[in-house]
Formats: structure tokens, C-alpha cells, sequence
């Protein structure tokens, strides 16, 4: 079976409890400090001179408030935010609807923007530069161009492959930031304040606990809280913690659900498990790996080894990817070696 709680995407069913936890000013939003930061003087500056915040890129893995953030920048400018996504700008005439129905100064919010068609690309590039749009009507020798003139606005674009987005497209944002993952302290924090809105009862370890297996992302922590919740609600033994997630309460729920100490995702273990098994504990090149966990390769390179790496469970070598003796002693498997030189780490 297929575990869907550590996956830092966002399920089906999980639209709603993203918005219900969603904080929508800077100072309910935890950590990030650096980015908060700027962004408080970018807005402040914006506000003084009357003018529309720079487009801003936010990059990073799934998860980690780059939606929120944007909520957040429009609520900060006073102004109203739209949302859309790359894939659903089809064609240029779906992004000419949404930019002339932009107010002056409001936030259009483009989730997973590398993923936009390349024509609609070139559209946008005028539209963020000089607030225009050049469209061609008509072809062959009745063709013409007619320009429409935009509200000023601000893009703020979202993108967990940054590297995909092409240049022209990168260069026109004044501001980029790439979000990380989040310390438990941070998680603990953004646990307890989710705790108080969706009224769960949890104490002080019980909370650490789940801020320590969230992956470093806060849709992990706010899942995880979800369904500690109902265990420590409905199951029969844990009757005697009253619905109160304790320590106890939550190491048994995680080990119920079957989240490892370290948080990690199905994915993570494939391609730790991959190495170890099939390349000897590495070094492996991207592209192998790629294909041996049925993986794009610039999908593990930005979306799961930023976190392997940060953890100390994946090396990044000149020769390849290689698993650390962590990865041996999390997985309990004694390391390949000559008879009787094994060794488990
Ligand atoms: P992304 O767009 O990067 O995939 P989201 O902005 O949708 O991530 O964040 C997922 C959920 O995590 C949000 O609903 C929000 O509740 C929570 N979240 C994200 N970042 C923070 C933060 N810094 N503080 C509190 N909650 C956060």
C-alpha cells in the first residue's frame, strides 16, 4: 500500500484544510525570516511611492507556503490576489482575460509558471515589462497587432522546478526567492497555532513529536496533526490520554501510519533503497537513478534531494549520488564488503 502522508504535494482532499490553515499576514506566518524580511521592506517601499510591489518568484519544494506567501503579499499591499496556474493558461487569449480584468496593483498569482505554454510565455514578457499586451489578429497579409494596456500589477510566480524556467522569463522578476525547508522549531510553532484553529488538544511533546517527522514542510505538519487527531480521538487504546495528543499518543499514531523518524516520503526511500541495492551504495548518476526509481531527473534533483542532502542522507559527488552510512543505520542494512568486513554503521 501506497502511503499518501508524507508526500508534500497536496492531496485531493486537501484543498480546504490548505485554506482554513493558511495564514494571511506576516506576522502569522512562521519562519522563512530572511525572505519575511525583505519582502516587509520590498511592500513597505511599494506602499510609500504608490506604485505596484516588483513581480516576485518564489521557487522551492511542494508544501512550503509559496501560495501562502502570495496570499500574504496581497493582503500586505492592501490589494486582491487571482490565482491561476501555468497548465491552465492554455492559450494566449486565457492570459489576455485574466490580465485586463486586473484591478490597478493587484497580485496575479501563477502556481508551477515553468510549466506555461511557450507562446503564452512570450505574451507575458510585455505584459511584466511595460504593463502591455501586443496581440496579433488576423493573419497572412491582413495580420496586425493591437496593443492593450494593462493595469500595473504584480506577478508573483510560483515554481517548484526553478530550473526549468527559461531566462528571459527569470530575468523579468525583481525579486526571487527560494523558500527551505523548515527547522521543528518552526513546525512546532506552525502545529501548535494550526492546533488552536482546527481545536486539537496537544501538549508541548506531542507537538515536537510531529514538527520532528514532517519532512521540514508544513502541509506534512498540518496533515499529521489531522490524523493524530483522530487517533487520539477514536482509537479504543489510547482512551486513557483523554484525546490529547502526548508524546505517546503521537509516536504511536506515526508508527500507525507508518511515518519513519525522519519523515520521509515513499519516494525518499525508493531512491535511498535504490542506491543501496542496486548501485552499491552509489556513486550513480543522475539520469540512472532517474530511471531506475521511475523518477524525472530534475524532479528528484529539486523536489527530494534538497531534503535528502540537508538530512545527511545523500551525498552529491563529482561521480554521482552516493547514500551515507546515515541512510545504512536508518534502514538497518549492514554495508556490502568483502566476508567478514561487513560493516553496519
Ligand atoms: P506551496 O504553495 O509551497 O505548495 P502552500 O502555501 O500551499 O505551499 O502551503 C501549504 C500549507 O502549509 C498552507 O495551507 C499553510 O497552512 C501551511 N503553511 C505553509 N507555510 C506556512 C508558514 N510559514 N506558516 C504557517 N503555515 C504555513
Amino acid at each position: 500500500m501506497r502511503s499518501d502522508h508524507t508526500t508534500p504535494e497536496r492531496l485531493e482532499n486537501e484543498l480546504e484544510l490548505d485554506q482554513t490553515l493558511r495564514p494571511s499576514a506576516f506576522d502569522e506566518f512562521i519562519g522563512q525570516e530572511k525572505i519575511v524580511e525583505n519582502l516587509k521592506i520590498f511592500i513597505a517601499a511599494a506602499r510609500q511611492r504608490n506604485e505596484a510591489l516588483d513581480h516576485v518568484l518564489l521557487t522551492g519544494p511542494p508544501g512550503l507556503g509559496k501560495t501562502t506567501l502570495a496570499y500574504v503579499i496581497a493582503h500586505e499591499m492592501g490589494t486582491g490576489i487571482r490565482i491561476t496556474s501555468g497548465p491552465v493558461l492554455d492559450k494566449p487569449g486565457d492570459l489576455a482575460g485574466i490580465l485586463t480584468n486586473l484591478e490597478e496593483g493587484e497580485v496575479l498569482f501563477i502556481d508551477e509558471i515553468h510549466r506555461l505554454n511557450p507562446v503564452v510565455e512570450e505574451y507575458l514578457y510585455s505584459a511584466m515589462e511595460e504593463y502591455r499586451l501586443d496581440i496579433i489578429i488576423d493573419s497572412g497579409p491582413n495580420a496586425r497587432s493591437i496593443q492593450i494596456s494593462l493595469p500595473r500589477f504584480t506577478l508573483v510566480g510560483a515554481t517548484t522546478r526553478a530550473g526549468l524556467l527559461t531566462s528571459p522569463l527569470r530575468a523579468r522578476f525583481g525579486v526571487t526567492n527560494r523558500l527551505d525547508y523548515y527547522p521543528p522549531g518552526n513546525l512546532y510553532q506552525i502545529i501548535q497555532r494550526s492546533a488552536g484553529i482546527l481545536n486539537v488538544r496537544l501538549d508541548a511533546d506531542g507537538a515536537m513529536e510531529i514538527a520532528r517527522r514532517a519532512r521540514g514542510t508544513p502541509r506534512i505538519a498540518n496533515r499529521l496533526l489531522k490524523r493524530c487527531r483522530d487517533f487520539a480521538e477514536a482509537d479504543e487504546k489510547l482512551k486513557q490520554y483523554k484525546g490529547i495528543i502526548t508524546r505517546e499518543v503521537a509516536e504511536y499514531s506515526l508508527k500507525a501510519l507508518e511515518v519513519d523518524e525522519h519523515g520521509l516520503d515513499e519516494m525518499d526511500k525508493r531512491i535511498l533503497r535504490t542506491i543501496i541495492e542496486k548501485y552499491g551504495g552509489g556513486p550513480v548518476g543522475l539520469n540512472t537513478l532517474a530511471v531506475a526509481v521511475g523518477e524525472e531527473p530534475g524532479t528528484i534533483e529539486e523536489v527530494y534531494e534538497p531534503y535528502l542532502i540537508q538530512e545527511g542522507f545523500l551525498l552529491r559527488t563529482p561521480r554521482g549520488r552516493e547514500a551515507s552510512p546515515l541512510v545504512y543505520k536508518h534502514f538497518g542494512i549492514t554495508r556490502k564488503g568483502p566476508p567478514g568486513q561487513e560493516t553496519l554503521f
